[in-house]
Parts: C-alpha cells; sequence; structure tokens
C-alpha cells in the first residue's frame, strides 16, 4: 500500500495504514512501555491463551490448532546446523518454552529455562523419485495432525524430510497457544539467521528481545482491568446489539451437535490483473484492499444466506506496541465485523458502511476477543461458534523469502480440520491475490466450495466492472451454471397437449373395457359402461339447465359413486365443477357460492339443510334421479374445447380470502400423458379415492383409474379418518396405486409397525404429495418393504399448476443423502426456475424461490385479477410468446445434480 487512498488526508491515510498493520492502537503512547515482569513470578496465561485452554479442555487433542509451517529448501542443507539454529531460536523465546499449568485453580504459564527440541531427519530419497512427494505429503499430513500436550509441551516439533542431497522439506508444528500467523515469520527469519550463523561460524547478530510473551500477558490483564476494557466494551456491546447470533449458509449437510471439527481447504487465487483491478478500486473508494475484499466477501455470505446483516470474524495482528513486533506469541485478536447490507445499496455505498465498520473496529481492536465474549454471552451453541461462524484473513504483511543461501518455498500442508464453518483467507503475492478457503467438511461437499469461489470470482469481476451496482442485482452465476439451471435442467420443454377432452378420453376407455368395474364404494359398484351410461344422463340433464363451457357447476356432495357420476357428469355436460366438500366450514362454501355466481348446484337430497344460502338452480342427484334417468345414455356432444375449464378448486393461501384457481381440461389431460412413462398406469390398477375431492390430489386419484381402466375405491369418510381401517382395506381391495400425503403415510407406517400380523399389500407405487416429505420417517417402512416393490415416489405439486409439478422416486440413498426434502425434477412439459428476489436464477445449492412454468399453469383465479397478475408473470426466460410462471411462494434449492429440495414456505 503506497498512494494514499484518494479522500483522506495525508495524516488520516498514515493512520490508516498504521491501523491495518496492526501497528498501533489509539490511546497507545510510545512512552508507557510494557515492563518486565518481576523474576519468580508465576505468570498468567494471555485472555487468547487462556481461551486456547479451553478448547483443548472442550475438544482434547484436536489438530484444529495446530500450525504447520512447511517449507521446500533446495541446495545443500546442514541439518545439525539447522537443528542447532533451531535451538538457539527455542532459547531466544520463552514462549517455545512454555506449557500451563493449572495449579489452585489458577491457570499459569510455566517456563522452563531450557528446553532442546530435536530434528530427526527421515530419508525418503531410497525412495523411487515419483513416490517421494506423495510420501512426504503423507508424512506431513500424519505429523501435523498430532495433539500436543498443553501440559507438558514442547509445543513446538520439528521434522526434517530429505527429498534428494539438495531437496528438504522442513515441517515445524506449533501449537497456537503459543504463536500466529505473525509468529511464523518472525520464527522463519530467525530460524534462517541463526543457521547462517551456525553455518558460517558467525554470530547471528539478533536484537535482544525488549520483553517476552509472558510480559505482555501481565501488562495486558492490567491493563484491561479497568477503563480501558470498560470503553472498548462499551463500543462493542452497541456495535453487535442485535446482530444475528448465526449466520445461516445454504450447507450440504444439517449441522452436528458437535463443534465444527473436520475440514479440508481448498485454493483461491486471482490474476494480477484481477487483482490489479481491486486495488484501483480500493483507491478510488479510500478504502484499503481489505475492505473491499471483506465486503465483496459478505456480499456473497449476503446472497447465500438471504440474510442482510452479517458477522464475519477478521484476525488482527494484534501487535500494537512496537515491543511486540519481535516477538514470537499468540497476540492476534479476531474482530466481529457486522455488515449491513439492508436497503439494496449500491456496492459503493455498502463499501462506505464497510469502511466505517472497520476502522472503529480497529480503534476498539484491543480487547480480546475472548472478554468480549465473556462479556455478551452469547447463547451457547455447541454446533456454532460464538459471534461468528465465517473468518476473513488478508495477511497484507510480505513472508521473508530467503533461507541462508538455500532456495525456499512455502508448502501447504492441512491439519483436517476448520475451526470454522468457512475461512477465506488471502495474500498478496507477486501473481496476484493467492489463498484458500477452508472449510467444514461436516457441512460442505468440495462441490459445493469450489462453486462458492467461482461465484465469488464473478461476483468481484461484477463489482469491478460497476460498483455502483446494486447489491442484488451483482452477477453470481457463471454462464456454465446459468445455462445448466435455465436450460439444461429444463431440457425437455415436451409437448403433450392433446386435442381431446377429460370425457372424451373416458368414453374411449369405456369403449376398451365397458365390463371392468370403474369405481366401488362400501360394497356397490359401477362398471364402466354403467358409470358412462348414468353420467350421460346427467350431462344431458344439466344441459338442459344450461350446462356448457365454462359454466360452473357446484357440487355438494357427500363421498358415494353418486360423486363420481356427479363430476363425470358436470364433465360431460361441458361444464367445469366447483367442489363444495360438505364438511368443510359452512362460512367457506357460502363464500365460494357468493364467488362464484352458480347458476346449477348438483346436490343430494340429504345435504340441502347444511347448504349455505342459494339462489341458482339446484340438482338432488338422488331425490331428481327419476327425472334425470329420463335423459338420454349416449355420450352428450358439447361445445367445450379443451382450453374451456374443468373444474375450480378453491385453495386457502395463507392470507386473505380463499382463490378459486381456474384449471382447464388441457392443463389435466397433459399431466396424465406427461408422466405416463413414469408410471404406466393401467387396467390392472386399484386406485383409493382418499382425498377430498376439493383438494386437488382426487383430481389425480380420479383420472389416474378411469382413464386407464383402472379400479376407483371410494374410500369411506371415516375409513379416511383411520389408518388402522385404511391399511385393512389397502389389504382387502388390493390397492396397487395409493396417494397419500406425507403426514397420512406416516401414521400408516405407524400403524404397520403396531400391527400383530403382517398382512400383505398389493401396492406397486405410492405417491406422495401436498406437503413436505422427511425421508427419515420412511425408514421403518424402507427395512421392512425395502425401496423398490412398492416405489415411493414424492411429488411436489401445486394447484395453481395442477396437482402435481415434480416427481422423485425415493431410495434409501435419499436416507443418507443431504437433501431435507428432495422433489426431484420437473414433469417434462414444465419449466422450473429458482430465482432470487429480483427474478434472477439462484446459483445451485442457494436458496430461492421456485417459479413453474408450462402446460400445467392454471388460467389464474376466478375474479381477481389483481391476484392473478400477482403471481401468474410472463416468463422471462421463454422465447414462446405469452408464455407464464407461476409464482410458488415456495422456496427451494438445485442440488449438484439438478434435483431440486423443497425449503418450506417463503
Ligand atoms: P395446494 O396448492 O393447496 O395444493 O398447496 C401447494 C403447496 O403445498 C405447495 O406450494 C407446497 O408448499 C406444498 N407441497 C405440495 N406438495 C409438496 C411436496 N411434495 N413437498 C413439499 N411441499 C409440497
Ligand atoms: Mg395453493
Amino acid at each position: 500500500m503506497t498512494a494514499t487512498p484518494a479522500g483522506l488526508s495525508e495524516a488520516k491515510a498514515a493512520l490508516l495504514q498504521k491501523y491495518l498493520r496492526g501497528e498501533m492502537s489509539p490511546g497507545a503512547t510510545t512512552a508507557e512501555r510494557i515492563p518486565r515482569r518481576p523474576p519468580e513470578e508465576h505468570a498468567p496465561l494471555s485472555f487468547a491463551q487462556e481461551r486456547q485452554w479451553f478448547l483443548e479442555q472442550w475438544q482434547p487433542g484436536t489438530a484444529a490448532y495446530n500450525i504447520p509451517l512447511a517449507l521446500r529448501l533446495v541446495g545443500a542443507l546442514q541439518a545439525e546446523a539447522l537443528e542447532r539454529a533451531l535451538n538457539a531460536v527455542v532459547a531466544r523465546h520463552e514462549v517455545l518454552r512454555t506449557t500451563f499449568a493449572m495449579t489452585d485453580r489458577q491457570l499459569t504459564q510455566v517456563i522452563a529455562s531450557t528446553l532442546v527440541i530435536s530434528l530427526p531427519v527421515t530419508d525418503l530419497d531410497d525412495l523411487p523419485t515419483t513416490e517421494r512427494e506423495t510420501v512426504a505429503q503423507q508424512l506431513m499430513a500424519v505429523e501435523v495432525r498430532q495433539p500436543f500436550d498443553l501440559t507438558r509441551g514442547p509445543l513446538l516439533r520439528a521434522c526434517l524430510l530429505r527429498l534428494a542431497e539438495t531437496e528438504h522439506v522442513l515441517l515445524l508444528t506449533i501449537h497456537h497457544s503459543v504463536a500466529d500467523g505473525w509468529s511464523l515469520d518472525v520464527l522463519l527469519r530467525e530460524l534462517a539467521a541463526c543457521y547462517d550463523a551456525e553455518r558460517t561460524g558467525r554470530p547471528a547478530m539478533l536484537p535482544e528481545l525488549p520483553i517476552q510473551y509472558a510480559d505482555h500477558a501481565v501488562w495486558q490483564r492490567e491493563r484491561l482491568r479497568g477503563d480501558v476494557a470498560e470503553e472498548h466494551l462499551a463500543y462493542w456491546r452497541r456495535q453487535l446489539a442485535g446482530a444475528p447470533a448465526v449466520l445461516e449458509l445454504p450447507t450440504d449437510r444439517p449441522h452436528p451437535s458437535a463443534p465444527i471439527a473436520r475440514g479440508a481447504a481448498q485454493p483461491v487465487a486471482f490474476s494480477r490483473a484481477e487483482s490489479t483491478a481491486l486495488k484501483e478500486l480500493s483507491q478510488r473508494e479510500g478504502v484499503t484492499l481489505f475492505m473491499t475484499l471483506l465486503a465483496a466477501f459478505q456480499v456473497l455470505l449476503g446472497r447465500y444466506s438471504g440474510q442482510e446483516e452479517i458477522v464475519v470474524g477478521a484476525p488482527m495482528a494484534g501487535r500494537t506496541r512496537p515491543e511486540m513486533e519481535g516477538l514470537i506469541g499468540l497476540f492476534a485478536n479476531t474482530l466481529a465485523l457486522r455488515a449491513d447490507l439492508s436497503g439494496d445499496p449500491s456496492f459503493r455505498v455498502f463499501l462506505g458502511r464497510v469502511r466505517r465498520v472497520t476502522l472503529d473496529a480497529l480503534a476498539h481492536q484491543e480487547l480480546p476477543f475472548e472478554q468480549l465474549v465473556a462479556d455478551l454471552q452469547p447463547a451457547r451453541d455447541p454446533s456454532r461458534n460464538p459471534l461468528f461462524q465465517v473468518m476473513f484473513v488478508l495477511q497484507n504483511t510480505p513472508h521473508p523469502t530467503g533461507f541462508g543461501g538455500l532456495t525456499m518455498e512455502r508448502l501447504a500442508v492441512h491439519t483436517d480440520t476448520a475451526r470454522f464453518e468457512l475461512t477465506l483467507s488471502l495474500e498478496e503475492t507477486a501473481a496476484g491475490l493467492e489463498g484458500t478457503i477452508e472449510y467444514s467438511t461436516d457441512l460442505f461437499n468440495a462441490a459445493t466450495i469450489a462453486r462458492m469461489v467461482e461465484h465469488f470470482h464473478v461476483l468481484l469481476r461484477g463489482i469491478v466492472a460497476d460498483p455502483e451496482c446494486r447489491l442484488s442485482a451483482l452477477p453470481l452465476l457463471t454462464d456454465v451454471e446459468r445455462h445448466q439451471v435455465l436450460v439444461e435442467w429444463n431440457a425437455a420443454g415436451a409437448d403433450f397437449s392433446c386435442d381431446r377432452l377429460i370425457p372424451e378420453r373416458f368414453a374411449e376407455q369405456v369403449a376398451r373395457t365397458p365390463d371392468a368395474i370403474a369405481v366401488s364404494f362400501e360394497g356397490e359398484a359401477l362398471t364402466y359402461a354403467a358409470l358412462n351410461a348414468k353420467a350421460n344422463r346427467l350431462a344431458h340433464y344439466l344441459q338442459e339447465r344450461g350446462a356448457g363451457p365454462d359454466v360452473l357447476i357446484g357440487l355438494c356432495m357427500e363421498r358415494s359413486l353418486e360423486m363420481v357420476v356427479g363430476i363425470l357428469g358436470i364433465l360431460k355436460a361441458g361444464g367445469a365443477y366447483v367442489p363444495l366438500d360438505p364438511t368443510y366450514p359452512k362460512e367457506l362454501l357460502g363464500f365460494i357460492v357468493a364467488d362464484t355466481q352458480l347458476p346449477i348446484m348438483l346436490t343430494q337430497a340429504r345435504l340441502i339443510g347444511a347448504l349455505p344460502e342459494y339462489e341458482g338452480a339446484l340438482v338432488c342427484i338422488d331425490r331428481d334421479w327419476p327425472a334425470i334417468a329420463l335423459a338420454d345414455d349416449a355420450n352428450p356432444a358439447s361445445d367445450a374445447e379443451p382450453h374451456n375449464l374443468a373444474y375450480i378448486i378453491y385453495t386457502s393461501g395463507s392470507t386473505g380470502n380463499p382463490k378459486g384457481v381456474m384449471v382447464s381440461h388441457a392443463n389435466v389431460v397433459r399431466l396424465f400423458d406427461a408422466t405416463d412413462e413414469w408410471f404406466h398406469f393401467d387396467c390392472h390398477d386399484t386406485w383409493t379415492l382418499f382425498h377430498s375431492f376439493a383438494f386437488d390430489f382426487s383430481v389425480w386419484e380420479l383420472w389416474g383409474a378411469l382413464l386407464y381402466g383402472g379400479r376407483l375405491i371410494v374410500v369411506p369418510f371415516l375409513v379416511s379418518r383411520s389408518p388402522e381401517a385404511f391399511l385393512d382395506l389397502l389389504h382387502t381391495e388390493r390397492v396397487t396405486v395409493l396417494n397419500q400425503t406425507p403426514s397420512a403415510f406416516y401414521q400408516l407406517i405407524a400403524m404397520e409397525e403396531r400391527a400383530t400380523v403382517t398382512r400383505p399389500l398389493a401396492l406397486r407405487v405410492v405417491i406422495f404429495g401436498g406437503e413436505a416429505l422427511d425421508p427419515q420417517r420412511l425408514r421403518p417402512w424402507f427395512a421392512r418393504h425395502g425401496d423398490q416393490s412398492p416405489r415411493l415416489m414424492n411429488m411436489y405439486g401445486i394447484t395453481e399448476t395442477t396437482v402435481h409439478v415434480t416427481y422423485h422416486p425415493l431410495t434409501t440413498a435419499d436416507l443418507d443423502g443431504g437433501s431435507r426434502s428432495p422433489i426431484g425434477r420437473a414433469i417434462p412439459d414444465l419449466r422450473l426456475y429458482i430465482l432470487d428476489e429480483h427474478r434472477q436464477p439462484a446459483p445451485i445449492g442457494v436458496p430461492g424461490e421456485l417459479y413453474v412454468g408450462g402446460a400445467g399453469v392454471a388460467r389464474g383465479y376466478l375474479n381477481r385479477p389483481d391476484l392473478t397478475a400477482a403471481r401468474f408473470l410472463p416468463d422471462p426466460f421463454s422465447a414462446t410468446p405469452g408464455a407464464r410462471l407461476y409464482k410458488t411462494g415456495d422456496q427451494a434449492r438445485y442440488q449438484a445434480d439438478g434435483t431440486i429440495e423443497y425449503l418450506g414456505r417463503l
């Protein structure tokens, strides 16, 4: 950082740069030096060390706080000289000879007056050259994962791998309680100097250390006893008041109850051009590169989580006094940087917010994180880090490069642990910004993190291209991913439109299987021919009373054969039925009658008293049957066409009045054709009409049986309410196709578990719909029946898009998969989009709102043009004129393989 950031005075800029290097703390005067502690006195632990101690008690033997430093050294290396050099450094720094003890409930630093570290050498040069590198990596991986014993030490280990005569890898592993990132550079510089001295026989010329780490610990405790801590605390309390306790990132797996432990890292790199562009942007905006990268990272996290407030941790060197600079030890302190993304500002405006928050935080950086946590006492949740779960690290002081005449290269070694859910670490190198993203493998798959890295690249490019862009409009998806979610995963766009109406398809079936049983109810049954004849008579009768295309006919009936005759008769007459379930509240029925202005209502004599006020023509299918029976029994002609309405079903919706969804014959007929290859329903199937005819799952049950020659069992109301009776019916009727809401099915599972005798079921397929399925609850079912016979299918559906939208065959793999509620893929003539609030495609894995397009989308809401316009939108991604999308109000996300996971209502 050389140039003066625009918008800052010289003095302020200098101050800012000092802050960012952790070189100063406000309020500190250079005159006030850290004293050496009295000899003989037991030193307390620094606050950060104390936290390390407690973390170790909590997760004993974790490698999460092991800091590896691996160096490839090329040239003639003298191993003994290196070992002596290492011990010279250990002799200089008390902290490298320190362990911790709990005596009299008091934690103290125990400093050994001498300590010898050995440098074992492992020869790999008799291995084949091709294997040396791999073996070295394996050895290092094992070594960095060895636990430290904080009470026994040493807390520094070293080993040397000899790959060839002139090629070595030096691996140092230090426990975080005695070192931090900065310390590694100090250690490295001193080690190089001492090695040079040992090798050449000249003195190392290292300056004497003004204080030791323990002096700092004593001083820190003293200093933070009174007003200093209070003043900082006051700031942090204010700053973090009401901040969200957790950042809810979309994970691949739910949070385990234990703390984050296993981890991995992936590289992140920006080209020199990209890095330069980011630096130039920072200069133009009067901010540091740290602020720009942090802001961009927070935007990314905001887009992933949907949260407007995000707290990210960032470590600061914490070396606020000159005498600390040359020390090894844990000085780093983590600041909680809270981002306010609210109001969808431009990136520039948001960057201004980040700048202010960062500067204020730096001004109050002296308060140790541990004290902040102790003061704020965030709710204890062992699976989440307190205050923040994501870290951002920008290392902006250059690492030492030389090593006693040898070529030195830093190697990446990973402890296979993660301290946080995500840690983005970047540093400036000659090639541009480089670093890693470390992540919890309990939560994330590698592919998810790889996509996140890509999104970060796209986002940063978007920011550089247009800092005035609103946060929500900044790009995230790569072109490849955009194409995948918009086009590839909506591949088919298949056309199953058909020029026939539901009753025409039924009539074709009657011709094929006239004598087969079409429908039965409590011991009575109708063949296809008999059902057809009855429905035809009713249709002629209704046509005489005005039934025709788009004429709405109320249907208020109890479960019975007559109800099926009624539905079919209305459709054959060319009209559309409006179900009025007599078990529904009278108020609701009254609303529907008033809303539809039904000219005709079909009912049963015993229900007349239960009907809401009604002034149109009333037809009682039972009482009036003698008259209806006089009508013709031939298939009637009607003027109805596929686009005319088949039914209007009212959905309650969570707010406002119920609304009538207008569904056409075309909507329904194509549903069966488009899903036929998945199910192959036929005349051997037995179905239940389990659901109320006022719930559109019934549409599927009715025609899934009657358009294919199957047998439909109308389930009596009381049987539908008794899992025991229903299970019995499934057995005795040898039902093959069962449709259930998950909650109803869970009851069946429980009932079956309890049964003393297992009675065989003839089911070949069970279809779930209507509400979210929790695959875990199918465990006992799979244990008894396996996952092949019957097949279990989850179908997500909405009245407004005609019964079903997606399809997902469930297997035992879904029990272990990460998806909470897999709903699979779209029916081939539908299109699905998962969009963010600005109707842009959400990235894979990131929640968005589900939109449905294609041939299932209903005409709209009866009498509600406003609501229809708000929920049925022009499809911006379709080339087809007039194509519409239904906005579902449901939250979902793509899994990496293109299947969709349902997440709940928005
Ligand atoms: P409705 O239009 O009244 O049938 O309700 C449709 C709503 O039910 C959808 O918007 C979803 O919220 C929910 N739903 C339906 N089927 C499923 C399913 N298979 N998984 C999760 N939710 C579902
Ligand atoms: Mg609905």
